[in-house]
C-alpha cells in the first residue's frame, strides 16, 4: 500500500497571492461510493490505499498524506456578462499533481471540500446530485473522445447541505490537466500584475504548450493556441448536441479541456435555441450561442494578455492588432473543425461543394422536426445499408424524404463501399449519450432512496457510447412527454 507522491508546481512556480492554503474542515462519516479504478491506475494510484481509510479520509478532504499541500486556486471571471474582480476556489482544494502513466502531470482537486479564502457567502461544499451529474456527464464526455476534466472518487460526506432544501452532502476528487482559466489570468490583469501574468503565462505555456516556450513572441503564440483549442471544443460539442450551461469565464480551461459541470445537458430533440440552466434566463449560453460565447470569453482572455503581448510585439498598437487577429482566427478554426465532423457525420468523407449545405439543411429540417439529435445521426448509418428508420425521428417524414434522396445521389460519388461507410459513421456517431431523465432518475434514486443502482448502469453505458449495447437499449431512447427535464437547475 502506497501513498500517493504529489508534486506542486502551481505553487512552487507561482506566486503566492495566486492561492492560499485552506482553513481545516472534515466531514463527519466520509463513505466512498464511486471510485474511478481505470483512472486510478492511469494515475498511478495504488487502488487499495484510496480505498483505505488514508485514502478515503484524503477523497473526503478530511486528511491529508504527509506530501500533500493543499491550495484554493485565485480567479476572477465574467458571470453571465458580469465581472467579477475575485472568485476563486471557494469549495474546491486543489491536493497536488501527479504524472500520468502517459507523462503527463494532471491536477487532483477536491470540488465540495470545505471553507476556503474565496467562498465568500457559499458554505464550501456539494450537495450529491450535482456531484453525480459531474461524475457522469464528465466520463461520458471522455468516453466520446472530447477533452475533458474526469472524476476520480465520489464520497458521501455523511452530512447535509442546505439549498432550496435539504439535500445530501457529497464531494468528487477532479482530475485535469490544469485548473487554470480565462479568469485566472482576469484576476491578474485587474490588478495590473504584470510580473505575475508573465509568470502564470510561462507555466500554463510550459504545461501546456511547451513546443512556444523558446518561441519569440510566445505570449501571442499562447494566445494562439488557446484560440486553436477552444474552437476544436466547442465544435466537438456542437457535434454530439452538448451544452455547457455557464460557460462564463471562470469556467473556460486554457488547456481546451471541457470543466466545470454545472447545468449542463446533452440535447434530445434538436434546437438550436436549446437552453437547459434555469438560471439562464436570456439564453446567453444557448446551445447555438456556444462558439459566440467562447469568441467573446477568448477576447477577454485577450484583453487580460494584451500588456505582456504588446511588450513582445514591441509596440502597444501592434500587440493590439496581433491579438485581435487571433481572435479573429476563432470563426475558421471552428468552422473548420465543425464543417469536418458534419461531413463524417452524414458518411461524407470526401469533400464536395454541396456538402455544408446538405448538412445545414439536415439540420434545419431537424429543428424543425423535432428530430432526435442523437438517434437521427445515428440511424443515418443503418440508412446507408437500407434499413430505413431515420425518417420516422421527424415529425413529418417526408421531409426527410426528399433530403435523403440528395444525399443519397451526394453519397454515390463517395469511393467508399456503403459497408465501410457505415461502420466509419458508427464511429462518430454515438449511440448513447448522457440524457437528462436518465442523469435525473440516478440523482432522484441516489438522493431519495439511497440507491446507486441508476448511477452504475448509466456509468456503465456511457463508458462505450458507440457500442450497440443490446441489454442498455433503453438508456438509447429519448424522453418520454412525461420523463422530459425542462430545466437543469443549478442546485449546487
Ligand atoms: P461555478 O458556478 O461552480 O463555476 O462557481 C462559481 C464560483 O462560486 C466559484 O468561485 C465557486 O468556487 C463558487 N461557489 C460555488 N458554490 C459554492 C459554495 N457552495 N460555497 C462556496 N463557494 C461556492
Ligand atoms: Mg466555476
Ligand atoms: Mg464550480
Amino acid at each position: 500500500m502506497r501513498s500517493p507522491r504529489f508534486q506542486h508546481t502551481y505553487a512552487a512556480d507561482l506566486p503566492e497571492r495566486l492561492y492560499s492554503s485552506p482553513e481545516p474542515s472534515s466531514v463527519s462519516t466520509p463513505r466512498l461510493l464511486e471510485l474511478n479504478e481505470a483512472l486510478a491506475r492511469e494515475l498511478g494510484l495504488d487502488i487499495g490505499w484510496l480505498r483505505g481509510p488514508d485514502g478515503v479520509d484524503m477523497l473526503a478532504g478530511n486528511r491529508f498524506p504527509a506530501d500533500a499541500r493543499p491550495i484554493a486556486q485565485a480567479y476572477a471571471g465574467h458571470q453571465f456578462g458580469n465581472f467579477v474582480p475575485q472568485l476563486g476556489d471557494g469549495r474546491a482544494l486543489l491536493v497536488g499533481e501527479l504524472r500520468d502513466t502517459g507523462g503527463q502531470l494532471r491536477d487532483v482537486q477536491l470540488k465540495g471540500s470545505g471553507p476556503t479564502r474565496f467562498s465568500r457567502n457559499g458554505d464550501g461544499r456539494a450537495a450529491l446530485g450535482p456531484m453525480m451529474r459531474e461524475y457522469i456527464v464528465s466520463e461520458a464526455m471522455h468516453a466520446l473522445a472530447i477533452p475533458t476534466t474526469r472524476t476520480l472518487s465520489l464520497v458521501a460526506t455523511g452530512e447535509h447541505v442546505y439549498r432550496e432544501t435539504r439535500l445530501p452532502g457529497a464531494l468528487i476528487a477532479r482530475v485535469a490537466k490544469s485548473h487554470i482559466r480565462v479568469g485566472t489570468f482576469q484576476y491578474l490583469a485587474a490588478r495590473e500584475d504584470i510580473d505575475g501574468l508573465r509568470a502564470l503565462a510561462d507555466y500554463a505555456i510550459a504545461r501546456h504548450y511547451p513546443h512556444l516556450a523558446e518561441v519569440p513572441g510566445r505570449y501571442l503564440g499562447f494566445l494562439n493556441a488557446v484560440v486553436a483549442a477552444q474552437a476544436k471544443l466547442v465544435a466537438q460539442w456542437m457535434l454530439v448536441g452538448f451544452i455547457h450551461g455557464v460557460l462564463n469565464t471562470d469556467n473556460v480551461a486554457i488547456s481546451g479541456e471541457t470543466i466545470d459541470y454545472g447545468p449542463c445537458a446533452f440535447i434530445d430533440a434538436y434546437h438550436p435555441a436549446t437552453v437547459f440552466s434555469s438560471i439562464d434566463r436570456q439564453g446567453r449560453y444557448a446551445f447555438a450561442n456556444q462558439p459566440r460565447i467562447t469568441v467573446w470569453n477568448l477576447a477577454r482572455l485577450a484583453e487580460a494578455l494584451l500588456p505582456i503581448v504588446a511588450s513582445q510585439a514591441g509596440a502597444d498598437d501592434e500587440g493590439f492588432e496581433q491579438a485581435k487577429a487571433a481572435i479573429g482566427s476563432f470563426q475558421a478554426r471552428y468552422e473548420a473543425a465543425f464543417h469536418d465532423g458534419m461531413r463524417h457525420k452524414i458518411g461524407l468523407f470526401t469533400e464536395q461543394p454541396e456538402d455544408l449545405g446538405l448538412a445545414a439543411e439536415l439540420l434545419d429540417l431537424m429543428a424543425r422536426n423535432g428530430a432526435d439529435f442523437t438517434l437521427t445521426f445515428r440511424d443515418l448509418a443503418h440508412e446507408v445499408d437500407g434499413a430505413g428508420q431515420v425518417r420516422n425521428h421527424f415529425i413529418d417524414p417526408t421531409a426527410f424524404d426528399s433530403w435523403a434522396w440528395r444525399w443519397r445521389e451526394r453519397l454515390a460519388r463517395e469511393p467508399e463501399h456503403a459497408a465501410d461507410r457505415a461502420a466509419r459513421m458508427l464511429t462518430v456517431n454515438p449511440k448513447y449519450i448522457a440524457r437528462n431523465h436518465r442523469v435525473e432518475a440516478a440523482i432522484a434514486a441516489a438522493t431519495d432512496e439511497g440507491d446507486f443502482g441508476p448511477f452504475h448502469s448509466l456509468l456503465t453505458v456511457l463508458a462505450r457510447p458507440f457500442d450497440e449495447q443490446p441489454e442498455m437499449e433503453a438508456y438509447a431512447q429519448p424522453p418520454t412527454d412525461e420523463e422530459r427535464v425542462l430545466k437543469t437547475f443549478c442546485g449546487t
